[in-house]
């Protein structure tokens, strides 16, 4: 058997269906997916000539997660940094760097990967980082189970359980559903009154609904959820005027803001979801 590494998602799916056959023949849940003895199994799997010999936690402050090889390039080992703030995290990274192994081990010799390369949604879709971002997305969160998994409307709550399935942060199972839902949906990433990142649902980016944060600063909102300093959570969602985030949008239609206080760091995330007719781009208006 060879593993199809024509892209990140076909390389993680065919992957994942081993470990599903696998679960079901012993009766067991493939989730959370075992990352470390997948990397250490791979290689005889596939009867690949490199294997990975050891994962193991590093004190590597700069990094949170590295793979590098021996001289001879036959053995590779992979080392993550256990000072993360959680184990979700660290699986995340831990599947990045498989990802590397599977997809880029014959350009390089070792990769070396910041907080800024794992978990970066919003990467460039050519980038070796993007690359093992999306493997490790598909890996741990396959697709068709995670569909199954919303069996109503989302909200934190909703995709807190997604996150302790398959043992992710909130953050990478909010942003796979965005990546797959067909609902209006931005998530945000805010601290200190500006938002850090935005990233949107395709049909919300249709409708206008997204924030361009590469260009200049955007400021929070007044009137949002997001802006009131004493409210620290808002799982479940209050509806708000549309317009609120988007002022040139129709004043009548309403969206559901939640809100979550993520992490020690005072990073908020946001999820706005919009009614499904919902558009924030302007009215059109005869001058
Ligand atoms: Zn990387």
């Amino acid at each position: 058997m060879s593993l199809d590494t024509s892209t990140p998602q076909r390389a993680a799916i065919q992957l994942y269906k081993i470990i599903d056959a696998y679960s079901a023949a012993t009766g067991t849940s493939p989730f959370p997916i075992d990352v470390k003895q997948l990397a250490l199994n791979i290689a005889e799997q596939f009867k690949w000539p490199d294997p990975i010999v050891e994962v193991m936690p590093a004190n590597i402050q700069k990094f949170e997660g590295a793979l590098f090889s021996n001289d001879r390039g036959d053995k590779w080992m992979l080392a993550y940094n256990d000072k993360l703030a959680s184990p979700g995290r660290i699986r995340f990274t831990m599947a990045h760097e498989l990802g590397h192994y599977v997809l880029h081990r014959l350009k390089r010799a070792k990769f070396e990967c910041g907080q800024k390369d794992v978990l970066n949604g919003l990467a460039d879709e050519k980038n070796i980082e993007a690359q093992a971002d999306q493997f490790a997305s598909y890996l741990l969160m396959p697709l068709d189970d995670y569909r199954k998994q919303i069996t109503t409307m989302v909200d934190f709550d909703l995709l807190g359980k997604c996150a302790a399935r398959y043992d992710v942060s909130l953050t990478a199972a909010a942003l796979k559903w965005i990546n797959f839902t067909e609902e209006k949906a931005v998530l945000i990433s805010h601290n200190d009154g500006f938002i850090n990142w935005a990233w949107s649902s395709l049909s919300a980016r249709e409708a206008g609904a997204f924030f361009k944060t590469s260009q200049s600063p955007i400021e929070i909102p007044s009137g949002s959820v997001a802006a009131e300093e004493s409210l620290k959570h808002e799982r479940l969602g209050v509806q708000i005027p549309l317009s609120t985030w988007w002022p040139n949008a129709e004043e009548e239609s309403q969206i559901r803001e939640m809100k979550i206080s993520a992490d020690q760091y005072g990073n908020i995330l946001t999820l706005l979801v919009l009614p499904r007719l919902a558009k924030a781009w302007p009215k059109w208006r005869p001058r």
